[in-house]
């Protein structure tokens, strides 16, 4: 947990957030500015600050994640129309908060390339 951080807040619930899914490793929550009808934030309640902090240590953190947001597709009916993850890294790639998060969006098609 970093103090700082506003998804480890989120996490520990001193900031309201609309759950979707929750264990002891991974947390799904919907995202409060939506860019599709289906937006959804799938972290790690580990404190990494994105996905490049990742080491050997944290494949099965990785991959969990991926695996959970599958099912929350699939739970949300994306899967058969399909949907996008992203995961916006750095200052160029749109990352606006440092706690590693999978954005999960659907609903909708989706453009290529993004912006
Ligand atoms: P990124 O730009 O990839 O770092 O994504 C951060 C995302 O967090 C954005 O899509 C925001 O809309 C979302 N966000 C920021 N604050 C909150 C919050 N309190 N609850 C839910 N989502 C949030
Ligand atoms: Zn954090």
């Amino acid at each position: 947990m970093s103090d700082e951080c506003l998804f480890c807040k989120i996490i520990a619930g001193e900031i309201p957030s609309n759950k979707v899914y929750s264990d002891d490793d991974v947390y799904a929550f919907h995202d409060i500015n939506a860019a599709a009808p289906v937006h959804i934030l799938i972290i790690p309640k580990r404190h990494l600050t994105g996905v490049t902090a990742a080491g050997e240590d944290d494949k099965a953190l990785l991959g969990n994640l991926i695996l959970k947001a599958n099912e929350i597709a699939t739970q949300q009916g994306l899967v058969e129309g399909g949907f996008r993850y992203v995961i916006n890294t750095g200052k160029d790639g749109g990352q606006t908060v440092f706690h590693l998060h999978l954005h999960l969006l659907g609903g909708r098609p989706m453009r290529w390339p993004p912006g």
